[in-house]
């Protein structure tokens, strides 16, 4: 079992070193012994949040609930599409954790009893907890779309949570022929990662460039603009064509309504009909089934105190990640690996009486465009006076501006692709 780590080391890995999170962990979390912390989900939050509680804390037994005895990070899945990365890159085991003592459950949870502070798992087990953290990520709105449910995407994709679905994506883009038309459909606002989509398009275009140049991608958008707008536009011009006679094309707010599986078509809420040759389909996204299945969403989210992320609804229980309520703070792999730090911050803070440290995020966000061009945006974010909710921090941060120079272009995929490794080692290993 690796060491648990000194103060020091503590400000290094709590995100002063990878920039996500600024805060002071609590030094010595005495009265935390012993406790127990279920995590359910293994993904980007519930990983950090496990590990970070375990290297504070040796003596907390630290427990992750999650199905799948592996994880495919959707953070560079786009470059899958492309073949620049394969599968394989994109697969992290759960051994680093198993490392500092964690214990993995491969199983998903079913339901939470919050008054007996109780989990009942798949195969039929119960687990019991004295806190409770929830990072089971998205689900999808599937009644918004006709024809459109889980068993249809697994032929008109949505490839929105990275694994079999991406790997089916870029099987078909190889398939198409020359002079095919790929369609991408975004959701509406709120969703997991908001320039993802648009890297997509990049992504998918790069590969059509070298390989299939006479075909086409319509974007066809529920929104009428979309993150680092001005950035990738000038990206894909410059790489691609864009516009109705070049490679890309972007039809803003007409949001898709209907999947045609067998006649590879699409229809929008202006009543139009797109055919296309592969088909990736977004659909609007809410918090995790488990998640208002435990009563813990208003709405569509899990509303949160966003100073220990707990529950508003449920004590002892914390909801970090994309399913936490809307905040400015974007729904991101970087802002769910600092919420969990700051969640695991406070839950030590808490179990042992001391105050709850009070963090500084900020987010960087980083979409490879093309060979050679990349483009990011970077904000800074505070908690609220009355620790409510995170925002924006005025003035702080940018998106990559439009007289960036081809070596500072080319430098951001560098720093991508760096973010990337440095991120998936913090969160897993
Ligand atoms: P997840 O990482 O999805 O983890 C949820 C986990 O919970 C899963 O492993 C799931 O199996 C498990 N689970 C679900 N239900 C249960 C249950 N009932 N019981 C037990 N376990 C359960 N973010 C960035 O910061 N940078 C990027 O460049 C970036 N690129 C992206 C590109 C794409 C194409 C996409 C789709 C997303 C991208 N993101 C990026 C966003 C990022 O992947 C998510 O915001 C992040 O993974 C959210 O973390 P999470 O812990 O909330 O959910």
């Amino acid at each position: 079992m690796k060491n648990n780590i000194n103060r020091r080391d503590f400000l290094k890995v709590s995100g002063l070193g990878l920039g996500s999170v600024a805060l002071g962990f609590p030094y010595i979390s005495l009265g935390a012994e012993g406790a127990r912390v279920v995590v359910v989900g293994g993904g980007t939050g519930g990983a950090t949040v496990a590990k970070y509680l375990k290297r504070a804390d040796a003596s907390i037994q630290v427990t992750v609930i999650e199905p799948n005895p592996a994880y495919y990070t959707c953070y560079m899945s786009n470059e899958v599409l492309s073949g620049e990365r394969t599968m394989q890159d994109i697969r992290v085991g759960y051994e680093g954790l198993k490392s500092y003592g964690i214990d993995m459950v491969q199983e998903s949870v079913k339901a939470i009893d919050p008054a007996a502070k109780e989990l009942s798992l798949s195969n039929g087990s119960k687990i019991s907890y004295d806190r409770c953290v929830l990072s089971p990520g998205i689900d999808f709105k599937w009644e918004t779309i006709e024809g459109y449910d889980a068993q249809v995407a697994n032929q008109v994709v949505h490839a929105w949570k990275a694994g079999p679905q991406t790997k089916t994506l870029r099987d078909q883009l190889l398939a198409m022929e020359d002079g095919g038309t790929v369609i991408v459909a975004p959701p509406a606002n709120p969703f997991r990662c908001p320039p993802g989509p648009y890297e997509r398009v990049s992504q998918i275009a790069h590969y059509l460039k070298h390989n299939k140049p006479k075909s086409k991608i319509l974007v066809l958008d529920a929104k009428t603009s979309f993150a680092k707008q001005a950035a990738f536009e000038q990206g894909w011009e410059k790489l691609y064509g864009y516009g109705s006679n070049g490679m890309i094309e972007w039809l803003p707010n007409d949001e898709v309504i209907g999947v045609d599986a067998a006649g590879k078509s699409l229809t929008t809420a202006s009543g139009l009909t797109f055919s296309g040759d592969v088909l990736n389909v977004i659909p609007k996204q809410k918090a995790a089934g488990i998640l208002a299945a435990s009563d813990l969403t208003d709405g569509d989210w899990c509303p949160v105190d966003r100073r220990n992320y707990m529950s508003l609804r449920h004590k002892d229980i914390h909801v970090i990640g994309d399913a936490c309520t809307a905040s400015s703070l974007p729904k991101s792999g970087y802002s769910a690996n600092a919420e969990a730090k700051a969640c695991a911050a406070a839950i030590l803070a808490e179990l042992s009486g001391q105050p709850i440290p009070t963090p500084a995020y900020t987010n960087t966000c980083y979409s490879v465009v093309g060979k050679d061009y990349g483009i990011s945006v970077v904000a800074m974010y505070k908690l609220s006076a009355d620790g409510s909710a995170i925002e924006k921090i005025a003035d702080a941060g940018g998106v990559t501006p439009l007289d960036a120079s081809a070596e500072d272009l080319s430098r951001e995929v560098a720093y991508a692709h760096s973010w990337y490794n440095n991120f998936v080692k913090d969160v897993f290993l």
